[in-house]
């Protein structure tokens, strides 16, 4: 039997002893998921454990009969011959971090899947959780990755909207249709005029307003609501509408204005690269100072990296942080084509 309670598998990490995956690649029998981005949760997974609002956002894309065990936040459930608690992990709504612990003892394992610890009032903030070996993602592990106020941001997009629609410009703002799109539409001020969303946003978006979480009224941008939109409203929807003939048909009497909301957008060239008129830096992953701060809280003496930048990062952590530090393999996409 390995020592290592989660192994690197063909199909993502695998627990040996509590008999599940986490954030399987390819459907499983068991998988413990993270959060609801579909790179973390495959379709066809015979059971999802996850959190209550994670199991609304799988059952909202994947329809009401996905099998979810839910678990409460910070709950232990045993599985096999260990025990697994969720805890926030303050990257779109529901998203943990996953605490692993075997019944007779030995070193604590956390994965933090997806991270940030951002205000964001549509997510349960970051946990900091004390383990021996942490698996931490680093999406934006390099240090030219800095992230801005993201109150300063919203005011940004407000701004931009609101002298868009003075000169009758439609404002369209691309964004991931979980998690990103609602804390986006969080920061709206509905005072400047109506807000569109585009059909992919709507099941996510009623998901966040049924679990409480407040957000400004929104309409449906489609051939019905278009006239009203025109011109001064705003419309938030996925990269992938941009340059279709239903993103068009908003425009106003001088146009639209076209922006995208990523981390991404930190990097001179990706906003020209996307084609946007604007990029606005708000990301649900955290910035380099800011996995640094989560590894350095959970004081784990052993840090695996997966996702994005990992050799810098791992080495990095080698170097300066004094950690043992190694990196996991992900062929998950690692930059544009993930949640940013
Ligand atoms: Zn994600
Ligand atoms: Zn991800």
């Amino acid at each position: 039997m390995s020592t290592n309670l989660l192994v690197p598998t063909a199909k993502g990490l695998y627990c040996e002893r509590g008999g599940f995956f986490i954030d399987p690649r390819r459907p499983v029998a068991r998988a413990i998921t993270t959060h609801a981005h579909t790179d973390h949760a495959p379709p066809g997974c015979d059971q999802y454990v996850c959190t209550q609002p994670t199991a609304e956002l799988i059952r909202s894309r994947y329809g009401p009969n996905q099998n979810c065990l839910t678990l409460d936040w910070g709950k232990p459930h045993q599985f096999g011959e260990v025990m697994v608690s969720l805890h926030p992990a303050g990257h779109i709504m529901g998203s943990a971090q996953i605490r692993i612990e075997a019944i007779d003892g030995g070193p604590v394992w956390v994965v933090t899947g997806d991270c940030k610890d951002d205000d964001d009032p549509t997510t349960e903030p970051f946990e900091s959780v004390a383990c021996d070996v942490l698996i931490i993602e680093s999406t934006f592990g390099l240090p030219i990755y800095h992230w801005p106020e993201p109150e300063t941001v919203l005011s940004q997009i407000n701004d931009w909207w609101s002298t868009n629609a003075a000169q009758e410009r439609t404002s369209v703002v691309m964004t991931y249709a979980v998690g990103k799109a609602q804390r986006l539409l969080a920061g709206l001020d509905p005072s400047l005029g109506p807000i569109g969303i585009h059909g992919a946003l709507v099941g996510p978006t009623e998901v966040y307003r049924a679990a409480g979480i407040e957000l400004p009224e929104t309409i449906r941008a489609g051939r019905d609501t278009a006239t009203e939109l025109q011109g001064r409203g705003i419309i938030v929807c996925p990269p992938s509408a941009a340059g279709t003939p239903w993103i068009r048909r908003f425009s106003g009497k001088d146009g639209m204005e076209t922006a995208f909301a990523s981390g991404w957008m930190a990097v001179r060239g990706r906003q020209r690269w996307r084609g946007v008129d604007r990029g606005f830096i708000l990301s649900d992953h955290a910035d380099w100072n800011g996995l640094l701060n989560i590894v350095r809280n959970s004081k784990a003496k052993r840090v695996g990296v997966t996702h994005g930048s990992t050799e810098a990062f791992s080495r990095y952590l080698r170097e300066f942080e004094g950690v043992e530090s190694f990196v996991l393999g992900d062929q998950r996409a690692t930059s544009d084509g993930d949640d940013g």
